[in-house]
């Protein structure tokens, strides 16, 4: 599904992705963890399409195609979605009307109409319930002071309302509380299906105590430095992350 090959990305002149080399199957689920400052959301950003990012080298491709070649609206549309990581408050824009245009535009591009409002409201209140969400969420103002927990879960409804292939979910678990952390899993294990993939950021092995991925990677300095499976992150809650850099040295 997802091919990164020797990606080199410089953010403002300097180099932030230093030869990244990524393969995801359909149907699978990949974490990346690693230090702060490692380049884990600009590796999503890139691949998403966001401004600001210079692609010096390598290749990303996408179902065979050329994402670099693609405008960010393009890989949208070819089921590419990036959750926010630090989502705008938009004041006074109501989070269903977001939620409702975001749907209205994917309906579009694969050729179908809007959707009507009583199917549209049959499935917001469904997926509200999956999440544990009061329906009086959709009535506020988007991300106008939602706590950490609730961004997360408002970024995994969006996930289940729009149903990407590929979902980059960044920053997966950071704020989030047990009961909170277990229902952004339930959300993301719901995601899951044989034509889907899921890349995900995350720092803690809690999580993946719920989301057991198929694959984890350490991203450390630009690079994909190790990768392995569950056990990688035990390892890792166990001796951080400089033995890894000794390993590489
Ligand atoms: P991570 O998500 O692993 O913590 P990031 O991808 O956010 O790391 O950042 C990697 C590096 O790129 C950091 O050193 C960060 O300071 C730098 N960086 C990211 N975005 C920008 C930006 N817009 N302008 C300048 N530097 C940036
Ligand atoms: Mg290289
Ligand atoms: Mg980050």
């Amino acid at each position: 599904m997802l091919v990164v090959k020797d990606l080199h990305v410089s953010v403002e002149g300097k180099e932030i992705l230093k030869g990244l080399d990524l393969t995801i199957n359909k149907g699978e689920v990949h974490a990346i963890m690693g230090p702060n400052g490692a380049g884990k959301s600009t590796l999503s950003s890139v691949i998403a399409g966001k401004d600001g990012y210079e692609v010096t080298s390598g290749t990303i491709t996408y179902e065979g195609e050329d994402v670099l070649e693609m405008e960010v609206e393009e890989r949208a549309r070819a089921g590419m979605l990036l959750g926010f990581q630090y989502p705008v408050e938009i004041p006074g824009v109501k989070n269903v009307y977001l939620l409702k245009a975001a749907l209205n535009a994917k309906r579009e591009a694969e050729g179908l109409g809007e959707i009507p409002a009583p199917e549209f409201m049959k499935l917001i209140r469904e997926k509200l319930a999956f999440m544990q969400m009061d329906a009086s969420f959709l009535q506020r103002a988007v991300n106008e002071g939602f706590s950490g927990g609730e961004k997360k879960r408002n970024e995994i409804l969006q996930m289940l309302v729009l149903e990407p292939k590929l979902a980059m979910l960044d920053e997966i678990d950071s704020g989030l509380d047990i009961d909170a952390l277990k229902v952004v899993a339930k959300g993301v294990n719901s995601l899951r299906n044989e034509d889907r993939a899921v890349l995900m950021v995350t720092h803690y092995q809690r999580l993946l105590e719920h989301i057991v991925p198929d694959q984890i990677h350490v991203l450390m300095d630009g690079r994909i430095v190790k990768s392995g499976d569950k056990s990688l992150a035990l390892e890792l809650e166990a001796q951080g992350y400089d033995w890894l850099q000794e390993e590489t040295a």
